[in-house]
């Protein structure tokens, strides 16, 4: 592709530069796809064949979750959008590129209703204000939308005023929550939240199993590519019908109660956040599975201590944040001896190290590696990689 065509593409873009979000916006989404591609051959050859990565039809607007800060200007004009790339400067954003749409009309709708509700932007430097940011989920499959306004004090003087006038131009909302957020800090979601209206969740739809998300609860932000994902995983893990299953760092516990419901005998998962784990043991109820448990702990205790317990899974999954996951996890691994792993990883750097461990400690060897682009335009790329015993 020729460079004129990458500079067209960026230029569609009125703030590539500045938001600093779509790093390979200059590059076509074929060009992006082979840099991916480079990269992981880069990090894992020395573990084996790289299959091609997988890309998606259609790159644009794949986020279903939507975040924005906002922010008064000296001539007192509201601007919503995101942090200049290592600043805390806010660059106005009306429509993204890689945003869900509904999303990015109901964060400029709110801006406009700020004024005739006098309600004031927060000023980080002066620590004064109510609206810090806005956070908008939608369930792609379900059509659920969630409005999180997140606010610098509890008060909130014209609440329903405000949720029916935002809920007249967006009939779709199905929940509003506001949480509330008085730290000085880089987190953009407090403790505490008051359900202005609706359930307080959303639900979505992957790979035929329904998920409850909370505000605060990771969930995949790419649901078109996370059902490649997943089906890829779960296809890797060879599941016969009788096995036990354990879901390592798994979330509201998409990838066990996926695998639970392709007839795995017992799953376990494992993961750090409360609030996830609770989403976890309704979303198992849900898909009315009962041979599923969920554990709140770091997943290198509870493995250790799962594995002094004798407890020995057939498989286990194991999709870690970006810092990858522990030389304690990774011993207990090896001891607990699984026929299968397969390790799903955001960030081939870690990935790398942590198969480096496990060729080095253990007889596991390396059978596929295969990347999957989740996050289009962006340098991110997510590895599924499946392991057995020599
Ligand atoms: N498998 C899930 C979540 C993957 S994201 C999915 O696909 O949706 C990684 C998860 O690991 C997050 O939910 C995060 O809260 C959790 N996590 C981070 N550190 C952890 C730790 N030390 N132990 C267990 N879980 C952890």
């Amino acid at each position: 592709m020729s460079n004129a065509k990458g500079k067209a593409e960026a230029e569609t873009c009125p703030v590539y530069k500045k938001c600093g979000g779509c790093q390979l916006r200059n590059l076509s989404y074929p060009e992006q796809l082979s840099f991916k591609q480079a990269k992981v051959i880069g990090l894992l050859k020395e573990f084996g064949r790289v299959e091609p990565i997988i890309g998606m039809e259609n790159p644009c607007h794949y986020r279903n979750k939507v975040q924005a800060a906002f922010y008064t200007d000296r001539r007192g004009k509201i601007i919503s959008g995101v942090y200049q790339s290592g600043t805390h400067r806010v660059v106005g954003i009306d429509s993204c590129l890689i945003e869900d749409e509904t999303a990015d009309k109901i964060i400029v709708a709110v801006r406009k209703l700020l004024p005739s509700f006098k309600m004031k932007t927060y000023d980080e430097d002066a620590r004064r204000g109510f609206l810090r940011h806005v956070l908008v989920k939608r369930g792609f499959a379900t059509n659920q939308v969630m409005l999180v306004l997140v606010t610098a004090t509890p008060v909130f003087p014209s609440k329903n005023n405000f949720v029916k006038a935002i809920r007249a131009q967006f009939p779709e909302i199905t929940t509003i929550v506001q949480n509330i957020n008085p730290n000085p800090t880089n987190l953009v979601l407090g403790e505490r939240e008051n359900i202005l209206f609706g359930k307080g969740y959303i639900e979505d739809v992957l790979c035929g199993c329904r998920f409850r998300i909370s505000p605060r609860s990771f969930y995949q932000i790419n649901p078109v590519q996370t059902e490649v994902l997943y089906g890829k995983a779960i296809e890797f893990a060879g599941l016969k019908g009788s096995e036990t299953v354990l879901d390592a760092y798994c979330g509201v516990g998409t990838i066990g109660i996926i695998a639970a419901k392709r007839g795995a005998g017992r799953v376990i998962g494992v993961e750090l956040n409360g609030d996830a784990v609770r989403d976890a043991i309704r979303n198992a109820r849900a898909n009315d599975l009962k041979n599923i448990r969920f554990f709140k702990g770091d997943a290198g205790d509870f493995m250790l201590a799962a594995s002094e317990e004798e407890e020995r899974p057939d498989v286990v999954f194991m999709d870690p944040p970006r810092a990858g996951s522990s030389r304690k996890f990774l011993s207990a691994l090896i001891e607990m001896n699984p026929k299968t792993v397969v390790y799903i990883s955001c960030n081939p750097e870690t990935l790398a190290r942590d198969l480096r461990f496990l060729r080095d400690q253990s007889s596991y060897k390396v059978r596929r590696i295969l990347p999957v682009d989740m996050f289009p335009h962006t340098a991110h790329v997510e590895t599924v990689v499946l392991m057995t015993k020599k």
